[in-house]
């Protein structure tokens, strides 16, 4: 047996992102590998914070899941390697669980949960994401509840302290998010912060504490910090309405769609969106994109 015929045939994906820009500007850090999906726009809550404007009765603006599966095996395909599912809040979704699986059998995968709409059937369900590659990261902005359910609403904190041990508990991996004015907490606040997360078994590196965002309904209501367009982190987003310059893109205001971080409509072939946000990003100031470590 010939050398060439024992040596491994490198991955038909690996060879084909290996040839492609937009692997090679992921690995080389010039953009991030991880990929966004607006799976859907409405949600139980209505935090004063959002800047997707979402609510129990706004509308879903749903992607396919199909659509969704697809476009992420074509941006791993293009060298891509995480994803990530944000809303709204995508457990409303009743095929959500079973869309996770499938998406983590691709890549890593974190899905952004409010952690308030766990019944015992949404709980069942939720456990079946343990050894799976998925987190489910969920927003928890203070470890006083009346802190906490100030901007995202009544039985908030209770809701969350009561599912987040039991997630954990059953193998699911859960990362902590914490959403404030300036993206600063005070030295008191942030300790009991980590003092409950720790008490669950989350680490500090599964905890977030990130800025309130100017837009949607934090800009309606003078909140949050002004990024121009280069700061927003590079991070390939799609939504029903087409692909975005990262998750902040698809905002909304005063009910309209906000389309200054629009890439493009076009969303299939997904090296199409890739390739015109790639373009933006390598025109960028170098260093210019903040670390928000948001969604
Ligand atoms: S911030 Fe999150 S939980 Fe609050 S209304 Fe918006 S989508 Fe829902």
């Amino acid at each position: 047996m010939t050398a060439t015929a024992t040596a491994p045939a490198p991955a038909a994906d690996a060879v084909r992102a290996a040839a492609h820009p937009v692997a090679e500007a992921i690995q080389s850090g010039i953009i991030p590998g991880r990929v966004w999906f607006y799976s859907n726009y409405h949600c139980n809550l209505a935090c004063t914070y959002c800047f997707t404007e979402s609510s129990p009765t706004v509308a879903k603006r749903a992607m396919d899941p199909e659509q969704i599966l697809r476009l992420a095996a074509e941006a791993k395909a293009l060298g891509y390697t995480d994803f990530g599912i944000t809303g709204g809040e995508p457990f409303l979704l009743p095929y959500m669980v079973d869309l996770l699986k499938e998406l983590a059998a691709l890549g890593p995968t974190i899905v952004i949960s409010n952690g308030t709409v766990f019944g015992a059937r949404r709980f069942a369900r939720a456990t079946e994401l343990a050894g799976h590659d998925v987190a489910i990261q969920i927003s928890l902005d203070a470890a006083q509840p009346d802190l906490n359910d100030e901007m995202r609403g009544e039985e908030n904190f209770n809701k969350v302290v009561d599912l987040v041990p039991r997630l954990v508990d059953a193998g699911v991996k859960v990362r902590i998010a914490t959403t404030v004015e300036d993206g600063r907490l005070d030295a008191e606040q942030h300790n009991d912060l980590c003092a409950l997360h720790r008490s669950w078994g989350i680490t500090d590196d599964d905890h977030i504490v990130r800025p309130v965002i100017h837009r949607g309904r934090a800009a309606e209501g003078d909140m949050g910090t002004h990024l121009a367009f280069h700061e927003f982190p590079a991070e390939l987003t799609f939504s029903a309405d087409g692909a975005w310059w990262g998750p902040f893109g698809p905002s909304f205001t005063d009910g309209v769609l906000d389309t200054d971080l629009l890439i493009t409509r076009t969303v299939e072939p997904v090296s199409t969106p890739a390739s015109a946000l790639l373009r933006l990003a390598e025109g960028r100031p170098q260093g210019a994109d903040t670390q928000l470590g948001i969604r």
